[in-house]
């Protein structure tokens, strides 16, 4: 039995065009890290908001998904 490059099925999340953490410039008070989506520019400071459909514009190609 061979097994060659199994392929997941669930691949969705890896089409989610969120980068990060970005680091905040050190002239912001409190800097911190965060996220953005590269579709619709959109950033939060936790990455969870940018699995949310809602999160997104309605032109956002995550919206879309
Ligand atoms: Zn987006």
């Amino acid at each position: 039995m061979r097994t060659s490059h199994p392929i997941p099925e669930n691949s969705i999340a890896f089409d989610h065009p969120i980068t990060g953490p970005h680091q905040e410039p050190p002239t912001v008070s409190n800097a911190t890290t965060y996220w953005r989506c590269r579709s619709c520019n959109r950033e939060s400071i936790h990455k969870r908001d940018l699995y949310r459909a809602s999160f997104h514009t309605s032109t956002c190609e995550v919206h879309g998904c």
